[in-house]
């Protein structure tokens, strides 16, 4: 049966798109195992279409075969729901081979692309045109549009482009019974009806397939200045945010927020990066401005505020980076703590978000109750504090060299945070999605209501649950 199977993804997308482990010198590796190493799945194959069509005519072939199937885009998600299952029955399709920009428009502000063209591609793409497309993140130079859409993505500039679907102005998608719906027209306005884009947006694979997306771009800024500063608090920061929110407006393109911890590993993993700051302060900001005049004029912007920021002792210490290369290697700190954790070896990840207005105090309390109860841990707590967004993960002690003692208390130190989360009236999911990880938290912190709903959708628009079965909502 696999056999006949095969041979008819064969004919849709060529001998050599459908990959096995029976092929001599295979290795699958790379599509079956996910970015953390959390998850090891085995593929009946690995399917590479090479266009809309061959996506809906697979489909359809493991519709009509009762196999299911794993879109994937860079694999670089981080809640497991990009890989295969261990039964060795389902079937990756990985869109990397898609990857085609379809059109420019100037004058709509638009790019219509391919769901497999890599995020830092469609970015060079549009600065070669003289505009910007803003979504940012640390694995940009391997995810791809299609994950970034199935996923929600957030990344650096949310604070003022909004995350990846306040990005898309319309998709192509394959759906379950392998029919195409296609909107591509780039309008800004469409009152016509249920929002079927975003359904799909955000639903990780189980509901449609897209395999592009017409996404909003803007005009290149003149000058970005970066600031790197110290700040003794997470209150200080927040007012620090406030501040530069009422200063900067719509100038305010990026505030991250970094504890001592995270960059501690950052200058211990990467010896040769400067990291600022950290010996000596608590937390550090990174804050990024656009400027749509010159220079010089968002430097003055910058300096006034962080005089200011001073004075009322939000700030201790700061920096303003003089040229391009010092920005990116302020931002190339930011952006190392993710890989300097997974470096560092066993740790927790928990991507939660709180209306801003309550971190100052859920941060102080959960620190002080993590620390109480589970001695040596390292609290590694960074985000986009801009965006009420939080990476507050918890890396093994120490002296916990292979993090035995901290899988041993993970599940309440998660259970700890996460309720600690609801009860500021926050998420245990801001921008990573559900994937397989977080199934139970889904149930448990998810209104039933809700979750209802979301299962009537996933079985009327898959009934055969042939798309990602088991991702976002359990199994049955
Ligand atoms: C170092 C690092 C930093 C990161 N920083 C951020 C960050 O700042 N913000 C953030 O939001 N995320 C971040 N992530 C997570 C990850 O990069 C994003 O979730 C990204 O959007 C996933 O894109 P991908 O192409 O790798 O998708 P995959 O990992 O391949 O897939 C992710 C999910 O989307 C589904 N999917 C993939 N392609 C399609 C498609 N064409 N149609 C339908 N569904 C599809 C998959 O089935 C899966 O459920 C980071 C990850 C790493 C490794």
């Amino acid at each position: 049966m696999n056999e006949v199977f095969l041979s008819v993804l064969r004919s849709i997308v060529g001998v050599a798109n459908v990959l096995t482990h029976e092929d001599p010198g295979s290795d699958l590796g790379a599509w079956e195992n996910d970015w953390r190493g959390l998850a090891q799945g085995r593929a009946l194959a690995v399917v590479r279409p090479a266009s809309t069509q061959q996506v809906a005519d697979v489909v359809k072939a493991c519709g009509a075969h009762g196999i299911s199937l794993v879109p994937q885009g860079g694999n670089t998600g981080l809640v497991v729901g990009s890989t295969p299952d261990a039964s060795g029955r389902q079937v990756v399709l990985s869109l990397r081979g898609m990857n085609k920009v379809r059109r420019f428009d100037a004058a709509n502000a638009t790019i219509t692309v391919e769901a497999g063209c890599v995020l830092q591609a469609v970015q060079e793409a549009c600065e070669r045109e003289g505009f910007l497309f803003p979504l940012s993140l640390g694995a940009e130079g391997s995810c791809t549009i299609g994950g970034n859409l199935g996923t929600n993505a957030g990344g650096t500039q949310v604070i003022r482009f909004g995350n990846a679907r306040d990005l898309c102005l319309g998709l192509e998608v394959v759906t379950a019974d392998g029919g195409v719906w296609t909107d591509l027209s780039g309008l800004r306005k469409d009152n016509t009806g249920y929002d079927l884009r975003n359904l799909f947006i955000g639903s990780e694979g189980t509901l449609g397939v897209i395999t592009a997306a017409t996404l909003k771009i803007f005009p290149l800024p003149v000058a970005t200045l970066t600031s790197f500063v110290a700040a003794p608090s997470v209150h200080a920061a927040v007012d620090l945010l406030k501040l530069a929110a009422a200063r900067l407006g719509p100038a305010l393109t990026g505030f991250e927020l970094m504890n001592q911890q995270a960059l501690a590993l950052v200058a211990a993993r990467y010896p040769q990066q400067r990291v600022p700051f950290h010996e000596v302060s608590p937390y550090c900001v990174l804050l990024e401005a656009s400027d749509h005049e010159s220079e010089a004029h968002g430097r003055a912007l910058l300096e006034q505020l962080m005089e200011t920021a001073f004075e009322r002792e939000l700030v201790t210490d700061a920096v303003i980076a003089e040229s391009l290369a010092q920005s990116r290697a302020l931002w190339h700190v930011r952006e190392s703590i993710t890989l300097a954790q997974a470096e560092e070896g066993a740790h927790l990840k928990h991507d939660i978000s709180l209306p801003i207005s309550a971190i100052p105090l859920f941060v102080d309390e959960i620190d002080r109750v993590l620390q109480q109860q589970f001695a040596g841990i390292r609290i590694v707590n960074f985000g986009h504090l801009g965006d009420g967004n939080l990476h507050y993960n918890i890396q093994a002690g120490v002296t916990d060299k292979d993090g035995g003692e901290l899988s041993r208390v993970q599940a309440r130190i998660t259970r700890t945070v996460y309720d600690s989360v609801a009860s500021f009236g926050g998420t245990f999911s801001a921008e990573h999605g559900i994937g397989s990880l977080k199934l139970g938290e889904l149930q448990d912190y998810k209104p039933a209501a809700a979750v209802r709903l979301m299962r009537k959708l996933k079985d009327v628009l898959d009934p055969g649950n042939v798309l990602n079965p088991g991702r976002v909502l359990p199994l049955g």
